[in-house]
């Protein structure tokens, strides 16, 4: 049925459209109640205002912990109006109804996001608001609850339509919309209260996601789509500054963010580094004196699959690299940073994508990774794995050279990033060959070699790239086949996890072909 509201109770902590909306409720004759800062607020702008703690007979106490959490509150959110009990308690303890119920909480996710200390973020978590917006939802039958300024608007609306009555389906709909807002806030409070207290499992977690943005499509066009963030500050495509260029797509986003990752395993301070990126696998990554120098070496890996790709550089993109990139079509450009030359040279391509960043991610930072499947999802902690030149384990008679060390771990930081199964050839601090998401490690390791060997015909070279680059394995090599494959491509070192059945006897294979192997002792899988 149709429910009158007589009498409001405002309480909130973004003021935004509040004297406005409370104007607009006084001048329908309605009666408002109000806790200090949004009672001084309304009776600064001329409205008449009752205090709750006249209501409640107790001052708000406690820094505030204590405002609304009272009996003659929420039996007067709670009461059902045509039930006779109800209505003789409100009338034995002096409860008068409140029919509509204004509150947004306490901005705990924005203190999070500050980087507010331990005590300031336990300080900003509501808990009277939250109480009274489940109050106010529960009794929708009766009572109506706003917890966004965006809804104020059409509540005006509503009892303009309905004669200062609000309709039982809007009541229905802001309550939906109340309890969506009371559990993403705490379980905000729990995934923030898991990062503090350095809980690294990833179990008995609540998880939080904003709406970001509504996409055109999905994956496909046939399918709805959103992007949601998590609240987090890691740098990355949720929290990119766009200068130009269409809206990012579903797929976009997930690419963009694969070759974010990725080029962020190399530290901006060692070299420049630049990925390209297609179908969330790269078709090129390379270290160069410039970072011009790196995306021609990344683009010179597989210059067929980088068009309409993702580049994602770990420098500021200058004008020279801009220009380069601009030579064929890409989807979009992420990097912490782009001067106001490379800025202009872009801006004449009016689709391309410019993304930036103001930093890079870390690589080893925690957090956590979802998969859906039928019927639940999967939550892992993200692949944090770094492994550097000490944790290594040299298994045949020869020990890699220098140079190949240098090449070997790089090409385990790319194997980290392309599907399983993984297969990376690396030459010169470049990626010469990536074979990615064969459900066989010899098909990896062959398409890889024979990518390189295409390459080398279409850039005109003598012989293939892949010759003598190193390799690496994102899993171990179950027999020697897959070993013996790279072996006979011309690779002359090898990283793999070890850790196989048959370790002797693809160590014996290496030995015999002259390879130096190195054991990472940690896997890669990516599905
Ligand atoms: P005001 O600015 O009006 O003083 O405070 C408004 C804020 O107080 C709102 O965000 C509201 O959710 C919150 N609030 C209302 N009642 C209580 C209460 O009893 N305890 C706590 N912790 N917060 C409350």
């Amino acid at each position: 049925a149709l429910s009158p509201v007589r009498r409001a109770l405002l309480s909130v902590s973004d003021k935004t459209g509040v004297i406005d909306f409370a104007r607009g409720l006084s001048e329908r004759g309605v009666d408002l109640l109000s806790t200090g800062g949004t009672a001084s607020l309304l009776r600064e702008a001329g409205l008449s205002v009752t205090d709750v703690s006249e209501v409640t007979g107790f001052p708000e106490m406690m820094d505030g912990r204590v405002k609304t959490l009272h009996p003659k509150v929420h039996g007067g959110l709670l009461a059902l109006r045509d039930n006779a009990e109800h209505l003789a308690a409100m009338q034995a303890h002096g409860i008068a109804p409140i029919d509509l119920l204004v509150v947004n909480l306490y901005p705990f996710e924005a203190t999070v996001a500050k980087g507010a200390d331990y005590d300031t973020c336990i300080e900003n978590i509501d808990i009277g608001g939250p109480a009274m917006i489940r109050a106010a939802a529960k009794n929708h039958a009766h009572v109506a609850v706003v917890v966004d300024p965006e809804d104020y608007a059409k509540v005006l609306g509503d009892l303009d339509q309905h004669g200062g009555k609000t309709c039982p389906k809007f009541r229905r709909k802001l309550a939906q919309r109340a309890f969506a807002r009371t559990a993403a806030y705490d379980a905000a409070v729990s995934s923030w209260m898991a990062g503090a207290i350095g809980d690294p499992a990833p179990r008995r977690r609540a998880f939080a996601g904003t709406l970001a943005q509504t996409l055109r499509y999905g994956e496909n066009p046939h399918q709805r789509a959103a992007f949601y963030t998590d609240g987090s500050d890691r740098p990355g495509v949720a929290t990119a500054k766009q200068w130009q260029g269409k809206e990012l797509s579903y797929n976009n986003i997930n690419d963009t963010d694969a070759a974010f990752e990725l080029v962020a395993e190399f530290d901006p301070a060692e070299a420049p580094a630049c990925a390209i990126i297609k179908h969330a696998n790269p078709c090129g990554v390379a270290r160069g004196a410039t970072l011009l120098d790196a995306y021609r070496r990344a683009y010179d890996c597989d210059r067929t699959s980088a068009f309409g790709g993702i580049v994602a550089l770990n420098r500021t993109l200058d004008a020279a690299t801009a220009e380069e990139i601009c030579q064929i079509f890409t989807e979009v450009v992420i990097a912490p940073d782009a001067d106001e030359a490379a800025k202009a040279v872009f801006a004449a391509k009016k689709n391309l994508r410019l993304l930036t960043t103001g930093a890079l991610p870390d690589p080893k930072a925690p957090g956590l990774a979802f998969r859906q499947v039928a019927g639940g999802f999967l939550v892992q902690d993200r692949d944090n794995g770094l492994v550097t030149a000490a944790d290594l384990t040299v298994v045949t008679r020869r020990a890699p050279t220098e140079a190949e060390l240098a090449d070997l771990l790089f090409a385990w930081k790319v194997a980290k990033h392309v599907k399983s199964n993984a297969i990376v050839y690396v030459k010169g601090g470049a990626t010469v060959g990536v074979g990615a998401g064969q459900m066989s490690r010899v098909d990896s390791t062959r398409i890889a070699a024979r990518k390189s060997a295409d390459m080398a015909d279409a850039l005109g070279l003598a012989e293939p790239t892949v010759r003598g680059s190193v390799v690496a394995s994102d899993a171990f090599f179950p027999f020697p086949d897959g070993l013996l494959t790279a072996a006979e491509a011309g690779a002359t070192a090898v990283i793999q996890p070890g850790g196989s059945m048959r370790d002797d006897e693809v160590i014996a294979a290496a030995d015999a072909a002259g390879l130096a192997m190195v054991f990472t002792g940690q896997r890669h899988f990516r599905h």
